[in-house]
């Protein structure tokens, strides 16, 4: 006994937390490079703060979709205020299903939870299709989280190169990744952040998808494979018909959908999602949902009753849907008036960038991103800097400033490579 409590007082001034917890990162690079733009901003110099991922007017506020805020005013409070089921409300569910995939069979092979947003859905992808240690596969440029939620619960993330040489979607890496995590780990769960891929802007068009599509379904037929398609920016870019292409790939493998209310009805706090899993076999599928309601209730149990009953008003009220649409396409509008103009200066300017048709963001690629990010932010433009590239915001940066901030980031990158070529 004197030796547990002398052990114990000598433990006392070193952390009660476990080993792999006690040097984790607390505030989020990405939020701490918004606050120093913000700061800098308060003393009156001109900013440019292209780091932060939620789309804002030319005035510098919150761009919002106003007939999502008269649906949450619309609900009956007591019937928010009540649990809502722990897997989602049925009808939530269906008319996410609906909004994915419309009506047919790959809706009818469709089961769905509700999740806090995309994020909890890439949770459950990873907690219920890989097993502890195994490494989920999403390409080299990736939305950080991915890797936090994945070693947050024990699991890995791999890579495959995702431009090839001619900067387009490099199919053979990701192919012979896939094989190689069949050898080595007996399943695979590829990760595909289509379209505008966060941090790029890539979207893979309907030849791309048709190649993706075909490829996953031969490896299906070997090993499980299951791809997470995380749609997160689904209205804001090109449809290029990733549903069609998939439908054969579902008789072999499973396919899952990380669907967002975040982005495609600005409501970033409220925090609704889903994870939709499509599966081909009626017992299997059974098995699935159940698997995913077990992750809910073993996580935060269920989601926000108010957000989830607003959603689905949006999503089921065909007036209502009709008015989301057109103001959405709005927000849409004003998004594509910054990448149009981001497109030409970038190409007068030579910048590097991968294809870009729209989206929240695009990288422009540099030798050496620190040093190009931190070149741009002495002369006030904020974007945050990736391992080859630079990621720029476009979703929060007026059309106004997008001329200049071309103009910094050339000199930034230009400056990078000569320095790098002295050596
Ligand atoms: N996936 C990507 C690529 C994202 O950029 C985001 C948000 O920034 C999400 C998923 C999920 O966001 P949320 O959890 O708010 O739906």
């Amino acid at each position: 006994m004197a030796a547990l409590q002398r052990a114990h007082l000598a433990n006392r001034a070193m952390s009660h937390l476990i080993p792999a917890a006690i040097d984790r990162p607390s505030d989020d690079p990405i939020f701490a490079l918004n606050a120093e733009a913000n700061r800098r901003a308060s003393t009156g110099e001109e900013v440019i703060n292209a780091t932060l991922g939620a789309l804002m007017a030319d005035d510098g506020s919150l761009a919002l979709i106003g007939e999502v805020q008269e649906a949450i005013r619309s609900i009956d409070p007591a019937r928010a205020a009540a649990y809502a089921p722990i897997a989602g409300a049925s009808d939530f569910l269906g008319a996410v299903i609906r909004d994915t995939f419309g009506e047919g069979t790959m809706a009818d092979r469709t089961v769905a939870v509700a999740t806090p947003g995309g994020t909890g859905a890439i949770h459950h992808a990873i907690a219920n299709y890989l097993e502890p240690g195994q490494a989920l596969l999403t390409s080299s440029y990736y939305w950080s989280p991915y890797r936090i939620i994945a070693h947050h619960i024990g699991r890995q993330v791999e890579t495959f190169r995702m431009y090839g040489d001619d900067e387009r979607f490099d199919l053979e890496s990701l192919e012979q990744s896939v094989d190689q995590m069949i050898e080595a780990q007996g399943r695979v769960l590829v990760v595909l952040n289509f379209p505008c891929h966060n941090p790029t802007g890539y979207s893979l068009d309907a030849g791309e998808w048709r190649a993706v599509a075909e490829m996953l379904s031969r490896a299906a037929a070997r090993a499980p494979v299951t791809l997470l398609l995380d749609v997160a920016y689904s209205h804001y870019g090109l449809e290029e018909g990733w549903m069609e292409n998939l439908a054969g790939f579902v008789e072999e493998g499973t396919l899952l959908v990380a669907w967002t209310a975040s982005k495609a009805f600005t409501q970033y706090g409220a925090r609704v999602g889903a994870l939709l899993a499509t599966v081909a076999d009626d017992d299997a599928r059974q098995r699935t949902a159940n698997a995913l309601s077990y992750s809910c209730r073993g996580t935060w149990s269920n989601c926000n009753h108010l957000g989830m009953l607003a959603i689905t008003e949006l999503l089921v009220d065909p007036e209502r849907r009709v008015r989301v649409d057109e103001q959405r396409a709005e927000l849409r509008a004003l998004l594509d008036d910054r990448v149009q103009i981001f497109n030409q200066h970038a190409a007068e300017a030579g910048l590097r960038t991968p294809r870009y048709e729209g989206g929240f963001f695009v990288a422009v690629f540099t030798p050496d991103a620190r040093a190009t990010a931190a070149a741009a932010k002495e002369e006030g433009v904020f974007v945050v800097p990736l391992n080859g590239a630079v990621r720029v915001a476009l979703c929060s940066t007026p059309s106004r400033d997008v001329p200049r901030l071309v103009e910094v980031l050339s000199r930034a990158v230009r400056a990078t490579e000569a320095e790098m070529e002295q050596g």
